[in-house]
């Protein structure tokens, strides 16, 4: 009996043998790179983590941006197979860049997954050219210097940024692709669920033909959605297939590399997409071992068609249907939009209503229903700040339940280093109780008397 349990101890404690998803994704903190919790870093942020990589990796530069900025391609392994990741050749699309520096110590461990590192070594070279659009990056913008979108540049190839991954991509007639993107927290499955993660074995043709490599794609395609579907449940769609003659995708699954895309969406207030950071890990390298163990054949093609479409419908951040409020019954939709930092590592995030009226068919990340409230305007606190570190000082739970929503400060918005509950303004308040299309109106829900939720700056709380 004791060396029956021992034995089981023992094949359980093999990453191997158990499931590696959950290994990774339960172990993730060992790897995860700490300099980096946001979505605005910079070229120089990553740079300083490349150069500190050891001897396991060679690292070369292959490309330079319009205004000067490094291209590396960062290489790993030796096996016959040639795997090329790429990230962030849309500026402002950072959450893979982030996954792969991740990967990076990963890969440069000494633990419990070595009998995974070792296979992946010796049957795949693992090629990553993170932030291709380092210029974008440092405006966070999509757009490279000239204004080009670069997945509009495969053919014309007009950027230096595209043409280093064109040429990337022929000297190492790839084997697979990885084309790594972010797309809107509005993106949906099926119009119904945020798509948290998109995919996509991209169309080489008009028709969406299927030959042997897209059909090698579309297997590990659903070999990855079977890795992370757990963690977010119908929250995986797969990406618009149409045929885009100009992207860089669909033009290098038709020369001959099996491609896929991932998109990083939205996940509940994961505004910094961190946990669809990791999920990106758990994908990344799962898909290594798969290549590197042709287990993704195992996956009928067919199984592809399984995976749930994303759809036309926009998730809302927030819908608080049932309004009575201004004489009329209406839901109401908030998004937000940031608004840049002089630097652009920071933004002011601002709620503004995006559609209003009968949203019985919409959905959101948060939602309220309001029927049976009595609806108020917050009110403006009479004090006037300086600066946002004054305001900071003050007890957030106790204004809200007085009902104080509205904030003076006289300081730059844009030196605000996060978000923050309020609604922020620099002068006198205006028309801050009002609903109408892209206003940001602060309201209080009260029952009995007493304020039950608020709604400020397109974000909802609860009041206990
Ligand atoms: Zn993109």
């Amino acid at each position: 009996m004791k060396l029956l349990h021992f034995l089981l101890a023992f094949l359980m404690a093999l990453p191997g043998m158990g499931q590696l998803n959950t290994e990774l994704f339960n172990s993730y903190e060992n790897y995860s790179e700490k300099s980096i919790t946001t979505r605005r870093f910079k070229h120089d942020d990553i740079m300083a983590i490349i150069d500190k990589l050891g001897k396991d990796f060679k690292v070369n530069q292959v490309g330079t941006s319009v205004e000067g900025r490094a291209i590396k391609l960062i290489t790993y392994g030796n096996g016959p197979i040639n795997v090329l990741m790429w990230s962030q050749m849309h500026g402002d699309e950072t959450t893979a860049t982030r996954s792969i520096m991740d990967v990076f110590h990963w890969l440069e461990a000494d633990d419990e997954f070595n009998a995974i590192r070792t296979k992946i070594k010796s049957s795949i070279t693992w090629h990553f050219m993170p932030m291709l659009n380092p210029d974008g990056a440092s405006r966070f913008t999509r757009r490279n210097h000239y204004g080009i979108d670069i997945n509009r540049d495969a053919i014309h190839l007009q950027t230096p940024e595209g043409r280093t991954l064109k040429r990337v991509r022929d000297s190492l007639n790839a084997d697979w692709g990885y084309n790594l993107h972010d797309q809107g927290r509005g993106t949906s499955v099926e119009g119904v669920r945020p798509a948290t993660i998109s995919l996509l074995a991209p169309a080489y043709d008009a028709k969406k033909s299927i030959n042997e490599k897209r059909g090698d794609a579309m297997q590990l395609t659903k070999f990855m959605f079977d890795q992370i579907t757990k963690y977010i449940p119908g929250q995986i769609g797969i990406y618009d297939d149409t045929f885009e003659p100009r992207a860089f995708g669909d033009n290098i699954q038709k020369w001959g590399t099996r491609t896929i895309l991932i998109e990083s969406g939205g996940y509940q207030d994961d505004w910094e997409k961190q946990y669809i950071r990791k999920l990106n890990f758990v994908m990344l390298i799962t898909a290594a071992h798969s290549i590197a163990t042709k287990s993704y054949e195992k996956t009928p093609v067919a199984d592809y068609q399984k995976i749930p479409r994303n759809g036309q419908g926009r998730i809302r951040e927030l819908i608080v249907t049932n309004v009575q409020y201004e004489g009329l019954i209406r839901d109401v939709a908030f998004d937000r939009t940031e608004r840049d930092s002089e630097d652009y590592r920071n933004y002011y995030a601002r709620g503004y209503i995006t559609d209003l009226g009968d949203l019985q068919t919409s959905n959101a990340y948060f939602s309220l229903d309001a029927k049976g409230y009595d609806v108020a305007p917050g009110k403006v606190y009479e004090k006037v700040f300086n600066n946002i570190k004054e305001l900071e000082t003050m007890d957030a739970t106790k204004l809200f339940s007085n009902g104080y929503t509205d904030f003076i400060v006289t300081e730059r918005f844009d030196s605000f280093t996060i978000s923050y509950p309020f609604n922020i303004h620099q002068e006198k308040a205006a028309s801050n109780d009002k609903i109408q299309m892209g206003g940001n109106p602060s309201l209080l829900f009260r029952k009995d008397g007493k304020i039950k939720y608020i709604v400020a700056n397109g974000q909802l709380h609860k009041i206990e």
